[in-house]
């Protein structure tokens, strides 16, 4: 019988839903979610009645997750979100979604947001034509996110000219060219994320 040992797939199986970590996988009967969901551990599947604490802790932890972040990096987006006029929870997810290392998972260049980040170190894009390697750039509204011309021959990058690829409304993608554009600022109703970011701002108000 396989066994689950991938610390990726415990934490999608920790917040019982698919956090997408893992590319292709994620997709398929192999997801650890599709044949265990339930909570790694010995008491992982003992039923266990959660406090408001423990939903906003979770909610959090999922959201960091999703996003591949750490808790000072999260913590910091959380703050500069509360700064922002208009709804923090929603700054929150915007400021999330418009990281670079989630556009380029979003434009279909990387198979999951851990790849995405890699590719974004390993300086394989230009945003306006200029080097961007800091997988926690922001993009904004009329940025053109593009493979390297360099980077554009490897083999990974020749595949995603095969591949039909569905963006977010808020972004484009031309395929032959390698290059994506955000045409807008992401709304609140066009982040797909589960996350309800209620719970992590009343999580950080306490
Ligand atoms: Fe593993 Fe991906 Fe399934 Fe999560 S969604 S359990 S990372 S295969």
């Amino acid at each position: 019988m396989s066994r689950y040992t991938d610390a990726n797939c415990k934490l999608c199986r920790r917040e019982g839903q698919k956090l997408f970590l893992k590319g292709e996988r994620c997709y398929s009967s192999k997801c650890a979610i599709e044949r265990r969901n339930y909570a790694p551990g010995q008491h992982g599947q003992a039923r266990k009645k959660q406090s408001d604490y423990g939903l906003q802790l979770r909610e959090k932890q999922k959201a960091k997750r999703f996003y591949g972040m750490q808790e000072t990096q999260f913590r910091n987006l959380f703050d500069k979100a509360a700064q922002k006029q208009g709804k923090t929870g929603e700054n929150l997810l915007i400021l999330l979604e418009t990281r670079l290392d989630n556009v380029i998972f979003r434009l279909g260049f990387a198979a999951s947001r851990k790849e995405a980040r890699q590719l974004v170190t390993h300086g394989h894009f230009t945003i306006n034509g200029k080097k961007a390697n800091i997988p926690s750039m922001e993009v904004k509204a009329g940025d053109v996110i593009k493979v390297k011309e360099k980077s554009a021959s490897s083999p990974k990058f020749k595949e995603i000219k095969e591949m039909s690829i569905t963006v977010p409304s808020w972004m484009t993608v031309d395929v032959d060219k390698l290059e994506g554009k955000v045409v807008a600022m992401p709304r609140r109703e066009d982040i797909d994320t589960p996350i309800a970011e209620h719970l992590i701002v009343e999580l950080y108000s306490k």
